[in-house]
């Protein structure tokens, strides 16, 4: 690592639209548009009502049917992330902060934050008094150890993914931070009191372009290398993806969710969010539902991402929130899933996510990386170095 400034130099953020690129044919007649909202325009999606779910939920439980996740810990591994002290970093390298949360540092020296949520409860309402359930890991670190945040992406807004006091803590304490969010979440923002957010429709794109901020250099003189604050450049793309959004009983499907990808400095980085890969009826217990006799149709977005923005460097795909598969299939992968979205939108490697930090469904906390094994060995692919699952505040490099 060479000699670090020890003051950040400032930079100013500006977002352009990008030169359009190909994109799928289908795209103009944005299916995903509906009358008040917006709509999965896919076979592989079946809608479900949340009275439904919770009392098939609830059912499941009174028969005995439901399995009841055991937290006591030890659970995963949470250790103290390592920020680099610099701008300057020779790979590209992801920190997993738990749950859907990633920091991703680019060799360009741009600093991305995907889906962060620092709140024990991931519910509506904060503090005490809110709703959701509990962590049983801690967060790795605060948001105030988070040396540089640039730009801020959010795949949707349920509230394991946007959280109120989160962003507004970020937004305060890095002001010239940029967030991205999918259409119709600008004016959460706004009365969030956050002015910095640019809303997207799948397959928009923006340039990004960072300029150190003049008058605003280091006090301190920096020394070698890292003292030339060049420009640092990015484009970021709003892609498709199955789920559904909610944050309140009377919002459903009203904002949209969505992938994300970032291209910055020759890296590229593929978010998938928070996603569903194809509807599975309830089958017999100890069924495969991948076995061909049962056919679900998958959802197509995730090649079309692939043939038209891949490959990719780097996937961060989630792999947790499944069980049982009739109920959250529609709107959550499970690992098999999860090996396929990662060879349809053409990843070289892969980071697993959505796991390991709030109870959302019937599945044992450890077993989202069993079953990655499983799947990865199903599809010929190496169970180590290839699609992995790491500690939380681990680092590693691409
Ligand atoms: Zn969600």
């Amino acid at each position: 690592m060479s000699t670090a400034p020890t003051t950040e130099v400032l930079y100013a953020l500006t977002v352009a639209k990008s030169p359009a690129r190909p994109s799928p044919e289908d795209v103009l007649k944005k299916s995903h548009h509906a009358k008040s909202g917006f709509r999965n325009p896919w076979e592989s999606f079946r809608d479900m009502d949340s009275k439904d779910i919770m009392q098939m939920m609830i059912l499941r439980r009174l028969n005995g049917k439901a399995n009841s996740p055991d937290t006591t810990p030890p659970t995963v591994t949470v250790r103290k992330p390592e920020f680099l002290p610099s701008r300057e970093t020779p790979k590209l390298r992801a920190t997993w902060l738990g749950h859907a949360c990633y920091y991703v540092e680019f060799p360009s020296g741009l600093r991305v934050l995907f889906d962060p949520v620092f709140e024990a409860r991931c519910g509506p309402c904060c503090g005490p008094y809110s709703l959701g359930p509990k962590r049983y890991t801690e967060p790795p670190c605060q948001i105030k150890d988070i040396p540089v945040i640039d730009v801020v992406v959010i795949s949707h807004n349920h509230y394991d993914h946007l959280s109120y006091p989160t962003v507004s803590e970020i937004a305060k304490r890095h002001p010239n931070c940029h967030f991205f969010a999918p259409l119709g979440n600008k004016s959460w923002f706004h009365s969030s009191g956050i002015k910095n957010v640019t809303e997207m429709d799948w397959w928009d794109e923006r340039d990004i372009a960072m300029s150190p901020k003049e008058g605003k250099q280091p006090q301190v003189e920096p020394v070698g290398e890292a003292s030339a604050a060049a420009e640092i450049k990015a484009r970021i793309s709003c892609l498709p993806c199955q789920h559904i959004t909610a944050r309140t009983p009377f919002d459903k499907y009203k904002t949209l969710w969505a992938s994300w990808a970032i291209e910055s400095g020759g890296s590229k980085v593929y978010f998938a969010g928070d996603s569903g890969y194809r509807a599975v009826d309830e089958l017999p217990e100890g069924e495969d539902d991948w076995d061909p006799k049962y056919n679900f149709p998958i959802c197509p977005a995730f090649e079309q991402v692939g043939e038209f923005r891949g490959p990719f460097d780097l996937g961060l795909i989630p792999i947790g929130a499944y069980a049982p598969r009739h109920i959250f299939s529609p709107a959550h992968s499970d690992p098999h899933d999860a090996v396929r979205i990662f060879k349809d939108t053409k990843c070289k490697k892969a980071l697993g996510m959505h796991w390991g930090t709030w109870v959302l469904t019937e599945e044992d906390v450890l077993e989202p990386p069993k079953k990655l094994k499983e799947a990865l060995k199903k599809h010929d692919l190496a169970e180590n170095g290839v699609f992995d699952v790491c500690d939380i505040g681990e680092s590693r490099e691409f």
